[in-house]
């Protein structure tokens, strides 16, 4: 029998592609989103894969909404916590709403969505939990203090949860993409990616978002069962930790 899948911001970007990647492995699967609409019910027609809307940063609209997903697919098996946002500024232009719109999303975004599958994947004694941090988390990044707190956060969370996990069948393990070619990084200004961002990166190019749904793939995988509280970095060879 096809197992469930749950991606987080799976309407768009990263999302969208591992969305479309676990149901073409055979997984059953849902997409939340949080807003747009628009782009969510065209990501539905085109795949089939039903969406669902609410807010990962409000845990009662987590415990709501994973319901939902429960009652129309069945429980859920994997969960891709993916959904994520960015509010950059310098530090000393920050404001305590980019910080706390950042990391409640980031990275209370993670307990939120978690806690509520945690129990279920305990009872049945298998889990899989991706996290969806950034090369960003690792090296940290200057004009994203919000955005690289709360990433390294994601990985700190993967390595305690790995071990609670651990011996219930359940896996969590984490994915450090570079610079992927989604809205999020096309929204930097064309010079800045070109003369800046890409000459750091030894591939020479952008990431594809297919490049790292395929590493959930593997991950959600009864192969990758021996694999836990580890961090696959997908950056092209910009950073190694
Ligand atoms: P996009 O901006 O393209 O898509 C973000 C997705 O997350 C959308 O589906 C969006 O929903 C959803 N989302 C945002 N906030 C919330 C929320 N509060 N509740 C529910 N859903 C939400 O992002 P990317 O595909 O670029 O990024 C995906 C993940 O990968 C993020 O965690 C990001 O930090 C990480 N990442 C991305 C990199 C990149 O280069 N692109 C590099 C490293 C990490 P809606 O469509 O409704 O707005």
């Amino acid at each position: 029998m096809s197992r469930v899948a749950l991606v987080t911001g799976g309407t768009r970007g990263i999302g969208a592609a591992i969305s479309t990647a676990l149901k073409n492995a055979g997984y059953k699967v849902a997409a939340n989103f949080a807003g747009n609409e628009e782009k969510a019910k065209a990501f539905e027609a085109e795949t089939g894969i039903p969406v669902f809307k609410w807010d990962v940063s409000n845990y009662q609209a987590c415990v709501d909404g994973i319901a939902s997903v429960e009652a129309a697919i069945g429980p859920v098996e994997v969960l891709v916590n993916n959904a994520g946002i960015t509010r950059d500024a310098m530090f000393h232009k920050m404001t305590p709403e980019q910080w706390g719109e950042v990391v409640n999303t980031n990275l209370t975004g993670l307990f939120n969505m978690t806690h509520p599958v945690w129990t279920g994947m305990r009872d049945r004694s298998f889990g899989r939990v991706i996290n969806i941090s950034s090369i960003n988390g690792q090296k940290g990044q200057m004009g994203q203090a919000n955005y690289s707190a709360a990433k390294a956060g994601d990985l700190g969370f993967t390595k305690a949860l790995a071990q609670e996990g651990a011996a219930k069948g359940i896996t969590v393990n984490a994915i450090c993409p570079g610079y992927i070619g989604t809205e999020m990084v096309r929204a930097i200004p064309e010079k800045v990616l070109n003369e800046r961002i890409i000459p750091q990166i030894p591939v020479g190019r952008l990431g594809e978002p297919e490049e790292i749904a395929r590493c959930v793939v593997f991950l959600a995988s009864d192969d990758a069962g021996f694999i836990t509280g580890s961090t696959i970095s997908a950056n092209g060879g910009q950073f190694f930790v």
